[in-house]
Order: structure tokens, then C-alpha cells, then sequence
């Protein structure tokens, strides 16, 4: 036997319900149905029930017909809006009594509110009669024993499940699917109740629990518990199993998709729950039970409860007072707030206090009454009120006994710009949980759930389809069953962008395909046109890959703003004017995007990040010297060997190992564009006009083939004197807090620089760290595979946020 739970908008049209009605009737076994009000009902007549005890009748009753008519519509027949058409009047003649005493009592107030399930059950029955399924509307207030908690009542097990099986056994053995309501109950003296708003699931589970069904099913609009509100993260991941005490705590926290109660009848009895959508019925969904599934860091889902205020109590007498904790908490209870997070410094000087905002008023009011007598000796200073706060939450059991959790989670708010306000770890090890200002909530959760490695798919878009592009992609294509295997991670190549056009794809493109799918479907679009048509075909995070060595600032810049992630290799952006290039940097501290360029500097050597941890762990700069270009080294060892210049520059475009312009290399600018890059990586603010730049070759405006033959053969003859003494000709970069300067410099062929061969770039670091001992970085600095493999690390750090 199976209990289904079908929710709001599982039930919000008539198409929706004879959906509903399909999948019931498809089910071989015996099933009964609880249903939830249509979505929005709930809340629709809430709002009624406030515009009557405001006066205004007449607007509360047409939102009455308007609901009547929606109503109306999502019937199977006339006959069975008939069976609805006595509650309309009930609930007409309820909206009169309420708007002549101008009043709402919670009993009215819950009164009102069943009506939302108690119409949509008929409804929902009539469908499944159509189906040829024998279907009986049950009320749940016959069968829901509870207190007499009105809005919020607690349940009578026992009581309730006696009458439940009294009355819905027989029905199922007799074959009869009972379509009851969710969400209501009546207190002993037939009074109606209610279970809490969502609580349709928890009556699920009751009457999974009351008939010891094999298996309680949620229908819902997603197809599980997701790694974070699909909502706020578009690519967060379905969860396939977690436990009761996982989905408790995610719910409580803010996962909306199931209420906090529902665990606990289920979990009694040992009666599996799944999570399933009825928009998707194909998808295997969410099962809670014992077990769980394992993610990268343990953390499996990262919430937010939006709508918080924080209070917090505070004065210099506060550690002397006695039982002062008790007395504050004895105030939250008397004031009926409901307290989601308490945190105590350690000297007692301060208790903050997280609650719903709407609680904040009756609080702070109790605890001035509770603490009048010590704030008038001043003992405590203030009861303070933050408006507009958050609790953002990593939940999961895998984080019991796993270090670095708490680190990852403010790493992550660290450098997205998120301020924490208070802390709070449960005991379980099932939660970390934090508030953070209400504003910043979302950029919050999307920061964390990166960086705990849960995010689904990447969009990757590529500017620039060149041989740096076509190793990328295909890169991309090889990598990929590892990279789902391994980090549940699937890059998506959503599109691809050259001079002649863009193609987009929201299935995404082929690898392979991408020649013959620019040949034949590109299209002109500028930057703006651009990234809103990227913006319009993801259904991702999106980073933008610039493999071009275009100028491309204003396009990082806009896509920055938009939160989408930018990798590149084109050095342009980052080398121009320090105004621009702190525009980008801005724009990716406010809006929490990842902006990669470790490739602009030594293709795929790993320098940028290495300087930055070196930065960020205190250490000093005192110089940086080396070759910065693969290009130029492949030229001075070809000239070694005795090679002319004009051919060795044919070679090296062949290689791939100059820009698309050999004048940008010939002249210099290229190692003076990484030199700025590397300076203003370690935080030395220099500007292209600051360099002092000797070109490799001189004379280049009036065309490299006649600077080529002007130069080349004083080149080769400086370089065979040199050879003479033992030494060297290299093009070597000089970065010093004050100065960056570039040029040609004889160095002895035996010196680290000078023993270098081909397109091997070297950097010598000298800091405070590494002063006696330089720290030598050296590699191949130029070529396709080799920047093709960094920018997919880059890709791959955007996954993990950054
Ligand atoms: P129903 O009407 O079926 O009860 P709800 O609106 O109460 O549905 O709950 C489903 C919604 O919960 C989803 O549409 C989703 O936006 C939201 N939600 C919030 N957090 C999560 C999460 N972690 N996983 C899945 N859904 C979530
Ligand atoms: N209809 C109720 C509500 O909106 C109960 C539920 O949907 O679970 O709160
Ligand atoms: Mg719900």
C-alpha cells in the first residue's frame, strides 16, 4: 500500500489534476491519495479572511468568486462542482462574520484556511472516477485527532489511528482510492484545526504511519530535495537518498519541499518517503530513509530562511546576572517566538538570537519586561534589533568529524563579499549555520554550494574557435565521463562565439560539431545581444571562455555583471589601463562571479595562483625576473643555432607559438602585457605606460617582413660575438615593486635563464620567504595543448567556486 501526497501545484489546474488522476490509476496497488488546496488557494484565502476583518466585504468576496471560478474550471464536470458549490456559501457567510466583528480568531482563521483542502479533494476524486478508478473524497477532520492549537495543532497518534483505519481500511480493501484532505484535523470537540502551513506532507506521512503503507510518495514540482532551492541555483543537483535526520534538518532550515514534521511518523515506523515530480514522473526522485548518499565535502544541501531578524541582548553586567540565559529563553517561549539560532560569546557579554521577523516585536517586548530591572541598574546595556537578516545553512551527515568544513563555508562567504553576523553549529554535526544580511542570501547560498562541489553542469560558451579553441573543446570532449564520474561535474558547451558569429545551443553542441555548426548556423550578435541570448538558452552557471586575443574588456565586464564566470587566455583585458582592470576586479567581488586568467601568464604554469597564495599568506615581493614568452625563447634558441631571423619567426608561427600577430610578440608588448598581469597579481599597481620596454626586434611598424630582413642580420651577428664569451642573448623581464622593465640582456649561457632551450618559460621569485634561495618556476610557457589544459583548470575551479 501506498500513501500519495500530491501538493499545491501538482493540483493547481483541472489538466494538472487529471495528471494526477493518471498516475494514481497507474499505480497496480492499493494506493490512498492526500491532497493539498490548489496552489495558491491557501494563501488566497488568508487574504480574503484579512481584507474582511478590514472592512472591505466586497473585495474579499470577489476574491471569493474569482476562487470559485478557478474552481469551476478544474472540475471534471457541473455535477462535480455541485458537490464544492455548499462550501462557497459557507465560506461567504464566513467572510460576513468575520468583516461585521472585524475580527480573526485562530479557530476562524484555521477555519478558513480548510477550505482550500476541502475543496480540492472532491475535485480530485471526480478525476480519478473518470479514470474509471472508484475514488471517495475523505475530510481528515473526521479522522485527525489534535489538540485544540488551532493554526498549529499537534496530533493525537493514537486516537487518529484508530479512526483512520475505522474508516480507510475498509474503502481499501474494498478497492476504494480515499482522496483525503492534507493539512486539517479537528481538536476533540470537532473544532477544525491545522497542521502548520505545508503541512498537506505531514498529513502524508500521519496516514502512511496510520495505515502501515509500504512507502509514502510527495509529488511536488521538483523531482527530489536538491542540493539548494532550484530557484536561487539553477544547476543544483537532485539528491537521490538522504536520511530522516538530513531531510529534518534541511527542511527546518529552509528546504521547502517537505515540512520538518513529516519525517518524524515516517521515521517511527521505519516507512520509506520519496520525493517525486509529477512534472517529471519518469525521474527516480528523493528517498528518505536510514541511508544517505556521499557528496564531495559531505554537505548536501545549503539552505536559506529568508525573513529574520537578529537580537541580541548585550551589556557589561551581562555574565553576572544569574540564570540570565535561562531568563532570555524563558522570554523567547512566553513571547512565542520561535528562536532558529542562538549564539553566546564566550564571556557571556553578548546572546544574539535569530527569529522570524515577524516575532521580533512580541520578543524584544519580553525581554524588556523580563530584563527591566537589571537594564535599569545598567547591567545590560541594550536589547538591539538588526532587521533584514538571513540564516544561511550547509547541512548534511558527512560533515560529522570532517575537517575543514566550517573553513570551505567562510572561505566561500569570504570571497564573495558576504559578511557573517552570527554563528551557529548544531550539535549533530548535521548543520553549520549562519546569518548573513536577508540582501545578501542568495549570492550566499550560490557562493557555498560551489564550493561544496555540488553544483550539476557548468554552461561553458567559448569566444574563439582557433587551435588554443579547437584543443579546448576537444579537451572538454575526452574529459568528460571522468569529470561526471568523479565530481558528478558535466560541462556543457552551450555555445561558441568567433568573429563571424555566435551559435547556441541549450542541448549543447558537439565538440566535434563545432566547425561544420559555425560554418553553417552563425550568427552576428553584439556583446549585449550576446550575453542575453546566453542568458536566455542556459539552464546553468555559465563561464565564458576568451580564447581570442581580441579586446575584449567590455564583454568580461558585462558578463561579469551578470554573474556569469569569465576564464581567460587572452592577456588584453588584464593588461590595459588599472582602471579597467579594477572594474573587473570590482565586478567580480560584488557579484560573486569567478574570473579566471591563471593562463594569461605561462600558458598552463601554474604562477598566478602560486603568487597569490603567496601573497595571501603574508609574504612580501622583492622581485621577479625571468623569460615570459615561449615565443621569444624559441626564437633565440633557433638564432643559437644558427637559423635567420626571418625564418625562425615562419617556424614559430607554424608551432602555433605566436600570438595571432607575430608583431605582438616581436615587439615586445606580449611579455610587457604578463608583466603587468603577474605586477598587478601581487597587488603592484602599474600602468602599460609605466613600462620601460625594449622591443626584440625594432622598427616593426613599417612591417615585420622589412623589420625582419632590417634586423635580423645584426641579430644573428650579436649572438654569434656573444656565443664568443660564453654567453647568451635572452628577452628577459625585470618586475620590482617600482619598476617593470623588459629588453634583450646577454646572459651567461650556463645561468638558469641562459641554459634555457625552445619555448620554456622561466620566473624567478625572490620575497622575504624566498630570499637566499629564489623560487624558480619553469616550463613550457606556449602552445595550444599546454593553454588548453590550464583553461580547463580554470574551468574546473569555477566549479568548485573559485
Ligand atoms: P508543494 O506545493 O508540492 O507542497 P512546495 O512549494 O511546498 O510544493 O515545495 C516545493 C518547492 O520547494 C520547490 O518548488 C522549490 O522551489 C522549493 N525548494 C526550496 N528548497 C528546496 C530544495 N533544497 N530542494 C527542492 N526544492 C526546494
Ligand atoms: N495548503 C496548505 C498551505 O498552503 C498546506 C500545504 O500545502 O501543505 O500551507
Ligand atoms: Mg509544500
Amino acid at each position: 500500500m501506498i500513501v500519495m501526497k500530491f501538493g499545491g501545484t501538482s493540483v493547481g489546474s483541472g489538466e494538472r489534476l487529471s495528471h494526477v488522476a493518471a498516475l494514481v490509476a497507474a499505480q497496480p496497488g492499493p494506493v490512498a491519495v492526500v491532497v493539498s488546496a490548489m496552489g495558491g488557494a491557501t494563501d488566497g484565502l488568508l487574504a480574503m479572511g484579512r481584507r474582511a476583518e478590514g472592512g472591505d466585504l466586497d473585495g474579499a468576496w470577489a476574491e471569493l468568486d474569482a476562487l470559485r471560478e478557478r474552481h469551476r474550471a478544474a472540475c471534471p464536470s457541473p455535477e462535480v462542482f455541485s458537490l464544492l458549490e455548499p462550501m462557497f456559501e459557507d465560506l461567504s457567510d464566513l467572510l460576513h462574520g468575520v468583516s461585521l466583528l472585524r475580527e480573526q480568531t485562530p479557530r476562524s482563521r484555521a477555519l478558513l484556511a480548510s477550505f482550500g483542502e476541502r475543496l480540492c479533494a472532491p475535485m480530485a476524486a471526480g478525476w480519478l472516477r473518470l479514470r474509471g478508478c472508484r475514488a471517495a473524497a475523505v475530510d481528515a477532520r473526521e479522522l485527525v485527532v489534535t489538540d485544540a492549537q488551532h493554526e498549529a495543532a499537534t496530533v493525537d497518534m493514537a486516537a487518529s489511528r484508530q479512526r483512520a483505519r475505522e474508516r480507510l481500511l475498509p474503502l481499501l480493501q474494498d478497492g476504494v482510492v480515499p482522496v483525503i484532505t492534507g493539512f486539517v484535523g479537528a481538536d476533540p470537540r470537532g473544532v477544525t484545526t491545522l497542521l502548520g502551513r505545508g503541512g498537506s506532507d505531514y498529513s502524508g506521512a500521519l496516514f502512511g504511519a496510520f495505515l502501515d503503507a509500504d512507502a509514502i510518495w510527495i509529488w511536488t514540482d521538483v523531482d527530489g530535495i536538491l542540493s539548494a532551492d532550484p530557484r536561487v541555483v539553477r544547476d543544483a543537483r537532485t539528491l537521490a537518498a538522504v536520511s530522516y535526520r538530513e531531510a529534518a534538518e534541511m527542511s527546518y532550515f529552509g528546504a521547502k519541499v517537505v515540512h520538518p514534521k513529516t519525517m518524524l511518523p515516517a521515521r517511527e515506523q521505519g516507512i520509506p518517503i520519496v520525493i517525486r515530480s509529477t512534472f517529471e514522473p519518469e525521474r527516480a526522485g528523493t528517498r528518505i530513509a536510514e541511508g544517505t548518499v556521499a557528496t564531495p565535502f559531505g554537505v548536501k544541501t545549503v539552505t536559506a530562511m529568508r525573513r529574520q531578524a537578529l537580537v541580541t541582548v548585550e551589556g557589561p553586567g551581562l555574565a553576572g546576572i544569574p540564570g540570565v540565559a535561562r531568563r532570555i529563553f524563558a522570554s523567547s517561549e512566553a513571547s512565542g517566538a520561535n528562536v532558529v539560532m542562538i549564539s553566546q560569546a564566550s564571556s557571556e557579554q553578548t546572546v544574539s538570537m535569530v527569529v522570524a521577523a515577524a516575532d521580533t516585536e512580541a520578543l524584544v517586548g519580553a525581554l524588556d519586561r523580563e530584563l527591566a530591572l537589571e537594564r535599569a541598574a545598567g547591567l545590560i546595556s541594550a536589547v538591539a534589533v538588526l532587521p533584514d537578516v538571513a540564516v544561511v545553512s550547509v547541512i548534511g551527515a558527512g560533515m560529522a568529524g570532517r575537517p575543514g568544513t566550517s573553513a570551505r563555508l567562510f572561505d566561500a562567504l569570504g570571497r564573495t563579499g558576504v559578511n557573517v553576523l552570527a554563528i551557529a553549529q548544531g550539535a549533530s554535526e548535521l548543520s553549520i549555520s549562519v546569518a548573513v544580511g536577508d540582501r545578501e542570501a542568495d549570492r550566499a547560498v550560490r557562493a557555498v554550494h560551489a564550493a561544496f562541489g555540488l553544483r550539476r553542469t557548468l554552461d561553458v560558451v567559448m569566444i574563439g574557435a582557433g587551435r588554443v579553441g579547437a584543443s579546448f573543446a576537444a579537451m572538454v570532449a575526452s574529459t568528460r565521463d571522468e569529470l561526471a564520474r568523479t565530481r558528478s561535474l558535466s560541462l556543457r558547451l552551450l555555445g561558441v562565439v568567433t568573429r563571424s558569429g555566435a551559435v547556441l545551443d541549450p542541448g549543447g553542441i558537439e565538440p566535434s560539431a563545432l566547425r561544420a555548426r559555425l560554418a553553417t548556423e552563425a550568427v552576428a550578435l553584439d556583446d549585449a545581444a550576446l550575453l542575453d541570448a546566453i542568458d536566455r538558452a542556459r539552464s546553468a552557471d555559465v563561464v565564458l571562455v576568451d580564447l581570442t586575443a581580441a579586446e575584449t574588456a567590455p564583454l568580461h565586464l558585462a558578463a561579469l555583471e551578470r554573474g556569469f564566470h569569465v576564464v581567460t587566455a587572452n592577456k588584453k583585458p588584464l593588461a590595459g589601463p588599472f582602471g579597467v582592470w579594477r572594474k573587473l576586479l570590482d565586478a567580480v567581488r560584488r557579484t560573486g562571479a569567478t574570473y579566471g586568467y591563471e593562463t594569461t601568464f605561462g600558458a598552463g604554469l601554474p604562477v598566478l595562483h602560486t603568487l597569490q597564495e603567496m601573497v595571501h599568506t603574508g609574504d612580501a615581493l622583492m622581485s621577479v625576473s625571468g623569460c615570459f614568452s615561449g615565443t621569444l625563447g624559441f626564437l633565440c634558441t633557433r638564432l643559437q643555432d644558427g637559423a635567420g631571423l626571418a625564418e625562425a619567426v615562419q617556424e614559430a608561427a607554424e608551432l602555433g607559438y605566436t600570438e595571432p600577430d607575430p608583431r605582438d610578440d616581436l615587439s615586445g608588448l606580449d611579455v610587457g602585457r604578463k608583466a603587468l598581469i603577474v605586477a598587478r597579481a601581487m597587488g603592484i599597481i602599474l600602468e602599460p605606460a609605466d613600462l620601460v620596454l625594449e622591443p626584440f626586434v625594432p622598427d616593426l611598424e613599417g612591417g615585420l617582413e622589412a623589420a625582419l630582413a632590417l634586423h635580423g642580420p645584426a641579430m644573428s651577428e650579436r649572438i654569434r660575438a656573444a656565443a664568443e664569451q660564453g654567453r647568451v642573448l635572452r628577452y628577459v623581464a625585470e618586475i620590482t615593486p617600482e619598476r617593470v622593465e623588459v629588453g634583450l640582456r646577454e646572459v651567461s649561457a650556463t645561468s638558469p635563464i641562459g641554459s634555457l632551450r625552445g619555448p620554456d618559460n622561466i620566473l624567478v621569485f625572490r620575497t622575504a620567504r624566498y630570499r637566499d634561495y629564489p623560487l624558480v618556476i619553469r616550463g613550457p610557457g606556449a602552445g595550444a595543448e599546454v593553454t588548453a589544459a590550464g583553461v580547463l583548470g580554470d574551468v574546473l575551479r569555477v566549479a568548485a567556486g573559485g
